[in-house]
Order: structure tokens, then sequence, then C-alpha cells
């Protein structure tokens, strides 16, 4: 038991505003695991006057970008000394299988602390341009105070992916984890309490909706960027807009795996099955909707089911385990009312669909392959956010694109193929914010968002720097030519 009885306001451990507590439950084993405040809009007014007063009065956004960065290097060496603790209780926390968190939920924002400290010396947050009719200094100005709200499926990724660049950028951060994911933010609040960071530039404020929506709205902050679902994401982007506060959305998915009729399936099954089932299918980018040639439809289909069902169901924390449980009982609910709508649709259940044996506690679903769907069913269209892929078939590749293309999302793709040339030539007409050719990846240094519903604005590499920069150009009179740093 991990508890929690103050909240991270400001850089320092402060007793909350309210009563509320959140009482984090392992999805594996259904326990009580720990808790924290639950965060009101009380605390959320102090940590933006807090936020607010960093950035209008503080030093931090008048430091060197390069003075941030060693912030941003102690907290990613803070994670990689711990990674195994953080990667326990992520596992424990989400019900992340071991065998792909570690990487994903614990190294990649090593990455990514690390990936945004570099940028401080080679990303030009000044530069002297030749006008037409003059001289001007064009320079990036942090956009002010941040709001950041997360989801609970990749807790430390997604804060990696917001805290890093904001605060390069010389921004000032209130953060709002979901409420399912507390422990392994605050252990972060930790880390940077300890690398030193000053007064006012970060808090943590696990919450709920109200509260977040108390976060979007609130005058004292420039800058949201969220994460989360298209619903919330289309609102948020709305009450942003009606008070011009800048905003980025990265939101929900339902990617494309385009097989291509030369692919040598045994060499990419491992992978193409992980791109589709990760985090027990509850990540933005899975690759769920699985189109296969006709030519080949058969062979490729019993090669999939056959990987899919003996893929190891259960604890997270063993590292032999490939899905673990869903992150909490309402989400096994939602799961399984879509394992039922595709059989009411028609798709035909070729493994899984209903809940593993032996398994007494813990949301658990089985990974489950739907065969012979077509692109209109609801199992093609929309974000189920569990181990559930829909396999359909196509007849060309202008076909394929077809289907890939039509869908309200354009998150993510892949395209699978012995020729990479021809799978390149693919993944330029999708119509998608990230594809990758013969496996899943997302690299931090290279722009990752969404077509259409699936969000505005990119994260990672210098892109994501952006988002939370404003540009400003200085005109010079004629003759003077100014030192730039
Ligand atoms: P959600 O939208 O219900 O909640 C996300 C966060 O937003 C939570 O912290 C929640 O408390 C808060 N929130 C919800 N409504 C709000 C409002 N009106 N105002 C302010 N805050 C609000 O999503 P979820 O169920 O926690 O997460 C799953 C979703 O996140 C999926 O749709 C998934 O695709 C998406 N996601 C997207 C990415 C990406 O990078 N594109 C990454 C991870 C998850």
């Amino acid at each position: 038991m991990k508890e929690y009885n103050e909240l991270f306001i400001g850089g320092q451990w402060e007793k909350p505003s309210g009563r509320g507590i959140i009482k984090v439950v392992s999805p594996s084993t259904e326990e009580v695991i720990g808790s924290v405040p639950e965060g009101t809009t009380e605390d959320i007014d102090k940590a933006v006057l807090a936020a607010r007063n960093a950035f209008d009065n503080g030093r931090w956004p008048r430091m060197e970008p390069a003075e941030r960065a060693e912030i941003l290097k102690k907290v990613a060496l803070g994670i990689q000394s711990d990674a195994q603790g953080f990667a326990n209780e992520i596992a424990n926390e989400v019900g992340s299988p071991v065998s792909w968190g570690m990487a994903a939920q614990v190294l990649a924002p090593v990455f990514i602390f690390n990936y945004y400290a570099g940028l401080a010396s080679t990303y030009s947050f000044e530069e002297l341009r030749q006008g037409v009719l003059g001289q001007a200094v064009v320079m990036k100005d942090p956009v002010g105070v941040v709001g950041a709200i997360a989801p609970w499926n990749v807790p430390l990724f997604i804060a990696a992916a917001k805290i890093a660049p904001a605060l390069l950028a010389g921004c000032t951060v209130v953060y709002k984890p979901a409420p399912e994911t507390p422990l392994c933010n605050n252990r972060l609040a930790e880390l940077f309490e300890s690398a030193g960071l000053p007064e006012g530039v970060l808090s943590m404020i696990p919450a709920g909706r109200e509260v977040g929506e108390h976060l979007v709205t609130h005058p004292g902050v420039d800058k949201i960027s969220f994460t989360g679902s298209t619903v919330a994401g289309k609102k948020i982007g709305a009450l942003c807009a009606e008070r011009m506060k800048r905003f980025s959305l990265e939101l929900g998915g339902k990617s494309a795996a385009i097989v291509l009729d030369d692919v040598n399936i045994d060499e990419v099954l491992q992978a193409l099955v992980l791109a589709g089932t990760m985090n027990n299918g509850q990540a933005c980018v899975a690759q769920t909707r699985i189109l296969v040639p006709d030519s080949r439809y058969k062979e490729i289909t019993d090669a999939l089911v056959e990987r899919v069902s003996s893929m190891t169901v259960g604890d997270p924390a063993d590292s032999a385990t490939e899905v673990g449980p869903l992150i909490a009982e309402r989400q096994r609910d939602r799961v399984e009312s879509y394992i039922s709508i595709g059989k009411e649709e028609g798709a035909k259940v070729a493994t899984g669909g209903g809940r593993p044996e032996k398994l007494e506690h813990g949301w658990y679903v089985e990974p489950t392959v739907f065969v012979d769907t077509d692109n209109s069913m609801r199992v093609a269209r929309e974000e189920i956010f569990g181990p559930v892929l829909a396999v359909m078939p196509y007849v060309d590749v202008d076909e394929a694109i077809e289907i890939a293309n039509d869908s309200p999302y354009g998150l993510a793709g892949t395209v699978w193929s012995s020729d990479p040339q021809r799978a390149l030539d693919v993944a330029k007409k999708v119509r998608t914010g990230s594809t990758t050719i013969n496996n899943f990846l997302l690299d931090f240094a290279v722009p990752f968002g969404g077509y259409r519903e699936s969000g505005m604005g990119r994260e990672f590499g210098p892109e994501g720097l952006e988002l939370f920069l404003e540009t400003k150009a200085i005109n010079l009179p004629h003759g003077f030519t100014p030192s730039i740093a």
C-alpha cells in the first residue's frame, strides 16, 4: 500500500483542500494498492496561481534552455535508476505487462526526457532573419502556463511527452493525471522535487473530469495540452477556442495494418500481433484493423488466429505475460459489449470472445480476433480499447488504402511487405499522422499526432516543443545588427 496524504502543488507537498480520497485498485488483483488525495477546483486554483507566479515573475522562463535541460536530464536519470520500481508500479496500477511496459512505459519516458534535454542545444530559439524591408529577430517565447490532462493507459509516457517539452520551452505546468493512475505520476513528481525544480513550476493534481474542466477554463492557464478520448477532446477544444486559449489534442484511433500480398507472414507475425494487442489493446495507436489480401486471406488469417490464441494471458508482473487485464470493470464491460456487437453485426469470432479460465480475479478478457469483418461494422469503426482485432479482406492495394482511409480516425498505421519501397508508396497514400513499415514504432524525434478525429497538433520531435512556444518577430531599424544568442 502506498498512501499519499498530500498533493504536489507548485513543487511542494501540501495538504489538499478537500477530503476526497482516490483509492487505486489493481486491475489484476482487484485490491486497493494505494491512495492519494483527490484534487479539487481549489487545489487547481492554488496550482495555477503558483504556476502563474513562477511564469510571470520567476526565473524558470528566463533561464537558458540548457539550464532547464539539466533538470530534465536529472529526471531521466531518476526514472532510469528506478526503472524496475516504475515498471512494477505501472504493472500494478495499469495492468501493463512488464514485458512491454519496461520498454514502452518506462524506458521510453527516459528517452523522451533526454531527447528534449538534447534539443536545448540544437533547437534555434532565436534567429536573425533577412526580411523584405529589413532585418528581424524571430524568436520563440514560451506559451505560458500549461494545463496538461492525461488518460490512464500510458501515464508516465504521456507525462514525459507533455512535461519535457513544456518545461524545456520555459513554460510552467499544472498536470492533471487520470484518477486511475496517480501513483506513478506522484513518483515522477518526487523526482522533480529532488531534481531541484524551482518553486511553482510543476503541480500534479489527480482528479476527475469536472476538476479537469476547471483547469481547461481557468483564466490563469494559457494553453491546454490534452490526451484522451475524442469525445472529451472535442469538448475541451471548444472550451479553449471560446477563450482563445492555445490547445493541442492527442485523441483516439482505429489504426489499420495493411498486410501486402508479398509479406513474409512468419517474419512479421509477432510484431503484427503485438502492434494490435500492446498494453492489452489499450493503446491509441493499436493496429486493430488488419487488412489482408484476398489472395492470401486464409493463410494469413489462420496464422494470426493461431498466434493470438496462444498468447499468454495473466499477471502483468510476470515477464512471460503478453496480455494483462483491462484497467477497470467498466472497461471490461465496454470491451465485452463490443464483442457482442461484433457478433450481432455478423463478424465471426475466430478466437477468444470470452474471459480466460483460471483467472479468478482481475478484469481480463481473452485476446479476440474477429474475421470476415467489413469496414462498415462498428467493431471496425469504433475504438474498442481492448485486445480485439478485426480482420478484413481486400481485393487490391487501392482498395486496402481506401479502407484504411475510411475511418473517422487517422492516428497511426502500419504496412507489412517484403518490399519496403512498395510499402512506402502505400504508406504515403494512407491519411494518418504516422505510419511504420514492418513494425510499429513511435520515434521521439519524429512528429506524432492525428488526422481527422484523432487530434490536432503533433507531439515529439521539434514539433512537440513548438506546441509550447509562441513565435515573436521584432523588426529592426536599418543599419543595426544585434548579437544573437
Ligand atoms: P478520457 O477522455 O475519458 O479522459 C482522459 C483525461 O481527461 C482524464 O484525465 C479525464 O479525467 C480527463 N477529462 C475527461 N473529460 C474532461 C473534460 N471535459 N474536461 C477536462 N478533463 C476531462 O480518456 P481515457 O478513457 O482516460 O483514455 C482513453 C482515451 O485516450 C482513448 O480514446 C485513447 O485513444 C486516448 N489516448 C490517445 C493518445 C494519443 O496520443 N493520441 C494516447 C493515449 C490515449
